[in-house]
């Protein structure tokens, strides 16, 4: 009796907590990966300032030939850790590390930030000379620890890790022909069919299981295997969710965006590419492709909003597309207006290359708080205006009696958009005139991205004009799909603009 009312009691407060955790207004990227193999013997990279100055214990001079034989080092977890932390714009639910010292894979994780998961404590005990790690928003499956990555299981050629970033859109239906045939799944997760796949198709090695798992599964994919000897980073046919790889001492480094492979100090060598298997061990890297490029359709919102903007991707700089979609945006609608600001801090490039090319001035208009985070508690309905507030501030001297364009990445549901022109006004702008660097967010995201259902994409329910109206703007002006296209230069057809276009590449 006592039991079932505390089980409902606890019902009700899961549901209420529910209704006052207000989803993003932004388009959530959906993980991150970082992978890592060192050789077992050889040169340490040069890696002792970085280290003293992040953990305060000395290591071994740099260029030392040290043995890692048993894995007894957690240098790999360390690096991988550093490597989570400049990725974690892309996943804050939760984050991983799985590593191997050559006979066993040990695996840590759990909800949170890299910060809140991994101490010092935690990573020393994670010693092994290759590692995976995984920062995760949720896309599929929901926000329990169970469904955070790496994911670590055993089948009969020992253990391996698998790390998923992307969307599987024939999840549902593999999940189901392996449960018919006996398989058990523990968690609501893509990378559970993948690691199912990889157990049923090693006869061979873990590289022909990946070669056999890829016919099977459609969607978008990058993923890091992790063997008890060998590092493994697979790339879908399509190239939707970028991965590169890069050179770390006599190791190397595998990452979702550069940015990366710059914070370990490691050198870029180059994007995997679509369809790729690049298998990393003692031997050093060899490159397998099993599936012909089909067409390319590498996420532009990858350029558009989610990547950091000192990564290059695909051999492009995320922060000078964004500039040159500014210019674009200027060249496309010409404003009579005083002052250029952003909607700090993605909306910034894009603020540049519009003030450069308009002519008129850029000011930083509006300030950001960089100390609210992911544990910020949301406020109920009253409170929702100041959360805002909190995270955004105009700044009353620059905006006061001045005409504003102000330059964003996108609009998902509009409400954010509505307060910021609301307390632009109210510290004194004019006008305020909206500009962003993209065209309408009108459909919903299959392969890894959160979108919010269609229904509560605002450019889904209005047209331009009503949404101008809905926010309270003097102006509404959204770059063309064209113009977005244009930005890319003899690759204007090498992406996926689906949530603009509604033409999906992949089924
Ligand atoms: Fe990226 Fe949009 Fe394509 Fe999703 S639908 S992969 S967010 S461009």
């Amino acid at each position: 009796m006592l039991k079932s009312k505390i089980k409902r009691n606890y019902q009700r407060l899961e549901w209420e907590e529910s209704q006052y955790r207000e989803r993003p207004d932004k388009m959530e990227e959906a993980c991150g990966l970082f992978g890592i193999f060192l050789p077992r013997t050889g040169q340490l990279p040069d890696l002792a300032d970085l280290t003293r100055e992040v953990v305060g214990e000395e290591i071994e001079a740099p260029g030392d030939t040290v043995s890692l034989a048993n894995g007894g080092n957690n240098q790999a977890a360390q690096l991988t850790h550093y490597g989570l932390l400049a990725l974690q714009h892309r996943g804050q639910e939760s984050a991983g590390i799985a590593v191997t010292n050559g006979e066993q894979i040990q695996v840590y994780k759990d909800m949170g930030l890299v910060t809140e998961v991994f101490d010092e404590l935690v990573l020393s005990r994670l010693c092994g000379f290759a590692a995976i790690g995984h920062v995760r928003y949720p896309t599929t499956g929901s926000s329990e620890v169970i469904n955070a990555q790496p994911l670590v299981f055993r089948y009969f050629r020992g253990s391996v890790a698998v790390a998923h970033n992307g969307n599987l859109t024939n999840a549902q239906d593999l999940q189901q022909m392996l449960t018919a045939q006996g398989s058990v799944f523990q968690s609501t997760t893509d990378s559970e069919v993948i690691a199912n796949l990889i157990a049923r198709y090693s006869q061979n090695n873990l590289e022909e299981a990946l070669m056999k798992c890829m016919i099977d599964i459609k969607g978008a994919y990058s993923l890091l295997v992790l063997g008890e000897d060998k590092l493994i980073g697979v790339r879908d046919p399509y190239g939707v969710r970028p991965l590169c790889v890069g050179k770390l001492g006599d190791g190397y480094v595998l990452a979702s965006e550069s940015c990366a492979l710059d914070t370990v100090g490691a050198e870029f060598i180059r994007d995997l590419d679509p369809g790729e298997i690049l298998v990393i061990d003692e031997n050093g890297m060899t490159s397998r492709r099993l599936l012909p490029n089909e067409i390319r359709a590498t996420c532009i919102f990858e350029f558009v909003y989610f990547a950091r903007p000192d990564s290059n991707l695909d051999g492009l700089n995320v922060g000078l597309a964004r500039r040159e979609m500014g210019r674009q945006l200027a060249r496309e609608c010409q404003i009579d207006a005083d002052l250029v600001i952003s909607v700090p801090d993605s909306g910034t490039p894009a603020a540049l290359g519009y003030a450069e090319e308009s002519g008129l001035p850029f000011a930083e208009g509006l300030m950001k708080n960089r100390y609210i985070g992911r544990t910020f508690i949301r406020p109920a309905q009253a409170m929702r205006n100041l959360a805002v507030r909190l995270k955004l501030n105009a700044v009353k001297d620059i905006v006061r009696g001045k005409r504003v364009i102000m330059v964003d990445d996108s609009i998902v549901r509009g409400t954010t958009s509505r307060q910021i022109v609301r307390m632009l006004r109210e510290a004194g702008a004019t006008e305020v005139h909206m500009v962003i660097s993209s065209p309408p967010t009108s459909y919903s995201c299959y392969y890894g991205i959160d979108t919010s259902d269609r229904k509560d994409l605002i450019a889904a329910r209005m047209g331009v004009e009503q949404i101008r109206e809905y926010i309270g703007a003097d102006t509404l002006n959204y770059l063309s799909l064209e113009g977005l296209r244009a930005c890319f230069p003899g690759r204007e057809l090498d992406f996926c603009t689906a949530c603009f276009s509604g033409d999906y590449p992949i089924e």
